[in-house]
This record gives structure tokens, sequence and C-alpha cells, in this order.
């Protein structure tokens, strides 16, 4: 709880309007994108580092749990208030501070929205890499945190791969600034990838300096729809193979192809088991090229259906099926939880195999979406979190889930993060001389543990 004389003291920082603790307030912030509710003590809403370093300060002294926020749309867990405290939204620091066109970088602060970004940046010719499916409403903030990506990161990289510096409020509320604009860096520790995927408990992310990448000139988009999983895992591998690297490589199951049949004018042909979105991005010329080359593969590996877009509007169109998935759980189930197993690409075939070996043991609703070209499987699981018998069903098979995906050399997480979902599958991955660093530097930095306490690396 925090006391009436600490709720004064924070409340003459940030005014009376930006220090939340009415009951309805505090259950808006009491959930994120997985499926568990804890409602904050507070939600307070800091406009400037000045204000985030004053209100650190404060927690630091008293011991009160601080939990940054961005949009809350992550499907882990991990930004809610897991053992009670202050919720801090950093979605008021939204400014986008400089677009520097010459060294292709820009500064921004962490509330920004990815979309925003990315249409702020269009007229001057750049992107920003990552592009996750939350685009429309996840911050940067969020993003670095969870080293969050999307389709483009097969050929483009994750948030660490664009992220140049940082500045960060510390924990005992030091201002603290590390990297710089420079592409290159090799000077001392590499505080800010540090950062990247702390999942909010090293530290809160102020202002991001992040890389940016030339606009491709053009962009084709072939949509090859198969009449086995394993044809359309077969396929990506050797696309792999080929030493093209497309911009995006996506694969949906048969599950998810009938929930998106007729949404938005789609139209799967009969027969249709698995789906493959790749687009290549370019110069015209080595695209179209690119292009031939992929369709000969498809074909090759008994696609039965290849479209090829190759205006943006066409483009447009193919992507929408992939894009309208989100939606389409809501209709279908009161809670989907979004597994984020991680594979390396020529495993692909093997750990679809076993989720599929798992959806029947379990008796899961369980559709597969993949970011195919980075053995990226997001098994979506199509469940009632209230259900308590179904729920024991669904954390057996992450657990078996994951334990095969390690046995392939893979990750617990390609892009979601770990948060409260799959914490208790950490000491898999991790060796126990590395989580103890990872602790250490946890305690270094956070020696109260006020910073999203209960995350992954408390025990
Ligand atoms: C429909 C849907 C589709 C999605 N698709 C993708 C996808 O394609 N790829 C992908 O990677 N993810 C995806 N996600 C997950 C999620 O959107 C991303 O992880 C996103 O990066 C979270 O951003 P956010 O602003 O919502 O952060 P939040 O969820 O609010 O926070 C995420 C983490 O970052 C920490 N944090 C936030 N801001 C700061 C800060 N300023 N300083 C320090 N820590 C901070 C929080 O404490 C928390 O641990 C999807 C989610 C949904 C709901």
């Amino acid at each position: 709880m925090i006391s009436t004389s600490v709720a004064k003291e924070i409340r003459s920082i940030v005014g009376e309007e930006r220090f939340l603790t009415d009951p309805a307030d505090l259950s808006t912030y009491a959930f994120d994108g997985y499926c568990m509710e804890f409602t904050p003590d507070a939600v307070v809403l800091p406009e400037n580092t000045s204000e985030v370093s004053s209100i650190l300060q404060i927690a630091n002294r008293e011991k009160i749990n601080i939990v940054p926020r961005g949009a809350g749309t992550n499907l882990s867990g991990t930004s809610v208030a897991r053992r009670g405290g202050l919720i801090m939204p950093l979605t008021r620091m939204d400014q986008i501070l400089e677009i520097d066109r010459a060294n292709r970088c820009a500064i921004v602060q962490p509330g920004v929205v990815n979309a925003e970004l990315q249409k702020a940046l269009e007229p001057f010719g750049l992107m920003y890499g990552p592009d996750p499916s939350s685009w429309y409403v996840s911050t940067i903030g969020g993003n670095i945190s969870l080293n969050a990506a999307g389709p483009r990161a097969l050929k483009y990289g994750s948030a660490r791969e664009h992220l140049l510096g940082l500045e960060v409020v510390r924990a005992n509320g030091e201002i603290m600034r590390i990297g710089s604009k420079t592409s290159k860096n090799a000077a001392g520790y590499d505080l800010p990838h540090l950062f990247c995927g702390a999942e909010g408990t090293l530290g809160i992310i102020t202002e991001v300096t992040i890389r940016t990448i030339p606009l491709p000139e053009a962009k084709c988009t072939l949509q090859a729809v198969f009449a086995t999983l394993d044809d359309a895992c077969m396929t990506v591998s050797k696309i792999m193979d080929s030493g093209i690297v497309p911009s995006a490589m996506d694969l949906l199951d048969q599950i998810l192809i009938d929930l998106i049949q007729g949404y938005g004018g789609v139209q799967f042909p009969q027969g249709a088991s698995a789906f493959l979105l790749i687009e290549v991005d370019g110069h015209p010329f080595a695209i179209e090229d690119e292009a031939k080359k992929i369709k000969k593969i498809c074909s090759a590996n008994n696609a039965i259906d290849i479209l090829v877009a190759q205006t943006p509007e066409e483009n447009e169109v193919v992507w929408r099926a992939r894009r309208s998935i989100g939606g389409v759980f809501s209709k279908v189930c009161k809670t989907m939880i979004n597994e984020d197993a991680t594979v390396p690409v020529a495993n692909l075939s093997a750990i679809m195999k076993i989720v599929l070996k798992l959806r029947d043991k379990y008796k899961l609703k369980i559709g597969i979406m993949a970011h195919a070209g980075d053995g990226n499987l997001h098994p979506a699981i199509m469940t009632d979190a209230q259900n308590q018998e179904e729920m024991q069903r669904v954390d057996n098979f992450a657990k078996e889930l994951y334990e095969e995906t390690l046995k392939l050399g893979g990750s617990l997480s390609g892009e979601h993060g770990i948060g409260l979902a799959k914490k208790k599958f950490v000491p898999l991955q991790f060796c126990d001389a590395a989580l103890k660093m990872m602790r250490e530097i946890k305690g270094l930095l956070d020696p109260n543990n006020i910073l999203n306490p209960g995350s992954y690396i408390d025990e």
C-alpha cells in the first residue's frame, strides 16, 4: 500500500490528475495482453524524465514497486503489478524529438507509437525495421524492453538491431545516457543492449535513439498455398537455402486458414492446409528476379496455388489475410494464449510436427502462425482462462513444447519475452551460472527490487 504522505509527495510532482487511485482507473491497468489480472495500488503518468527521476527517488526510498508500461499489449503478463505498487505508463512521453536523415537515425520518447514513427519517417524515405502486428498501438519503449519484432525481422532484425542509444532512469532516480548516434560503437560495455529485452526490470527508458533504414524502392509479395504443412515447411527451408533473404516469410496452418476464410474478402482455394506469405523488397529488377526464383521453389515443393502481388494495392490485399488474424480470435474463444517458441530455421518442420502431436495429446484447439523464416512459431491456443481443467492442459502443452524447442537448439521466446507466462520455464533455457549473473546484474542496478518485481529473474 502507498501511504497518504507518499501519495501526497508523488502528487506534488505530477499533479492530482496524473496520479490515479480510482478503482475504475486502476482496473484499466490491471491487464495486459496475457490472461492474468493484478490491480495496482495506483497509476502515475509522468510527462518528462525529471518527473520519472523524482518518482523513482521516492519509490526507492520507500521500497514501492514500479512497473513501467507502454500500451500494455504484451502477450506475456509483464506490464502488470504482480506484487502491487505503482504502474507507470510512459505514454505521455510521446514526442519524436529528431529525425536525422543524414545519419539515418531518430531520437524518440518511449511513448511514441510504432506506427506513428513509421508514418513520420516515410517522408524522409526511411523506416523503422521492427513491425510487430501491434504496431498501431504498441510503443517504442515497450518494443525495446521486449526486443519486439515482426515479419520484417527476417531481413532487418529485431528492436535490438535498431537500438543505438538510450536515456534511462535508474532505480535510484539517477539519469543515465548511454550509446550514441553512430552505427559503429566499440566503446566500453554495450549498455544500451542490456536494457533491450529486460522487461522493465533494470531501469525506465525515457529516450531512445534508433537506427532507421532507407525505405525499399519496391516490394513484391507472393502468396503460396499448400495441401500439407510439411510442403510449406520444406519450401521455407529451400528458400532460406537459396541465398535469397525475403523481407518476410509468414506461415498459417489450416485452422487459421479456416478462421480467416472469407474475412475481408480473403479466399483460399479448396484443400488449402498451409499458406505462406513471402515478401521481397529492394530494387525492382532484383525483386523481380527473386520473386521468379521463389515461385519456382514453391512450385517444386507442391504449392497448389501461387499468387504474385506486384502493385501496392495487390500487396495490401494479400497482407490483409495475415493481419486479420488478431481480430478473428475474439469471435471464437474467450481467451487466446499465444506461444512464442523459436527454433533454428532448419528445425521448423520438426517443431511443427511436435506442435501437432502435442495439440492432439492435450486435445486443445490451436492454430499455428509462424514467422517461418526466423523459425519463430506462434501456436495460438484458443481457450477459456476460467476453465481450470483446460488451463492445466494448456500448461502441460506449453511445458512440453518448450522442452522440445530447447532440445532443438531454440529459445523460449523469439519476440514476446518471458513475463509471467514463461517464468517457470526459465531454468530450462539458462544454466545456473547465467541465471546467477542475471540476478547479480539486477541486484546491482536495482538493489531494492522495486522495478517490475516478480519478473522472470526473481526466484
Ligand atoms: C494483437 C497483437 C499482436 C502482437 N504482435 C506482435 C508481433 O508481431 N511481434 C512482437 O514482438 N510482439 C507482438 N505483440 C506483443 C506486444 O505488442 C509487443 O511486445 C510490444 O512491444 C509491447 O509494447 P507495449 O508498448 O504495449 O509495451 P507493454 O506491453 O506496456 O510493456 C512491455 C514491457 O516493456 C516494459 N516497458 C514498457 N515501457 C518501458 C519503458 N519506457 N522503460 C522500461 N520498460 C518499459 C514493461 O514493463 C513490460 O515489461 C503483439 C500483441 C498483440 C496484442
